[in-house]
């Protein structure tokens, strides 16, 4: 069985008055969820999404069973926000939306050794990176209208980063956005550093300052924590989270 070590940091930031931000690194499954929503849902629709998360680590998995457990979690966080968002209507806040990103990693490793694989999924523009010789790949396409322009090469990473719009999602845990369902895929669990973060901290750092980051720390951990302070070094406009693992045995 391989053993993992691993790290989490998240942050309020300089701007936002709540931390709507949630992290999860509990071997086998890591989780960055960034909610949405006003007065505290956000702040409700991530820690939902940590809850159901957290269940999935009773148990090792191989990749069929991983993907089914991920896409039954995913449903039940959706069954679970939307209800959340319904009750606070009945009472009351008629306007009421709530909803979250999701970018979650489980190890799925019950196929025998050499058969590892991180199963990740992606909803909305937070993100997985993987570090391998000092190369920062980032694994996830965000789900979000600057991604969308970026694709169409009508804007640049930088311009995106600094874009107005930047903050909109086109898919989410929580209202009809959920309809387009995650993106899901496998690979294989090789060396490297697996990275999972907010937009507090890949909207606030070039891939650059990302990278040098990530392949400086000696631990996980100090990779977590690095990439927030250093978000907040950057002005902390956003709720920065950051959940780093290593494979090390
Ligand atoms: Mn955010």
């Amino acid at each position: 069985m391989v053993h993992l070590e691993s790290g989490a940091a998240t942050d309020v930031g300089h701007v936002r008055e709540v931390n709507e931000d949630a992290c999860l690194a509990a071997d086998p499954v890591f989780v960055v969820a960034d909610g949405m929503g006003g007065h505290q849902g956000g702040e409700v629709a991530s820690s939902i999404v940590v809850e159901e998360f957290a269940r999935l680590g009773e148990e090792r998995y191989d990749v069929r069973r991983g993907a089914a457990a991920v896409s039954g979690a995913l449903a039940e966080c959706q069954r679970r926000i939307q209800a959340y968002t319904a009750e606070q209507r009945a009472s009351g806040a008629r306007e009421w939306r709530t909803g979250t990103t999701v970018v979650a990693a489980l190890l799925c490793d019950d196929a025998g050794p050499g058969e590892e694989r991180w199963l990740v999924a992606n909803l909305g523009d937070s993100r997985a990176y993987r570090l391998e010789d000092d190369r920062l790949a980032q694994l996830t396409v965000d789900h979000s209208l600057v991604q969308e322009l970026v694709t169409a090469g009508e804007i640049d990473e930088g311009e995106a980063r600094r874009h107005p719009a930047r903050h909109v999602v086109t898919r989410a845990l929580g209202g009809e956005a959920f309809s387009a369902g995650p993106d899901l895929f496998e690979l294989p669990l090789g060396p490297g550093r697996l990275v999972l973060c907010s937009d507090g901290v890949s909207g606030m750092l070039s891939h650059a300052e990302m990278a040098r980051i990530v392949g400086a720390a000696d631990r996980a951990r100090d990779a977590a924590a690095g990439l927030v302070e250093a978000a907040l070094a950057a002005g902390g406009e956003d709720n920065a989270s950051a959940v780093v693992v290593d494979v090390v045995g």
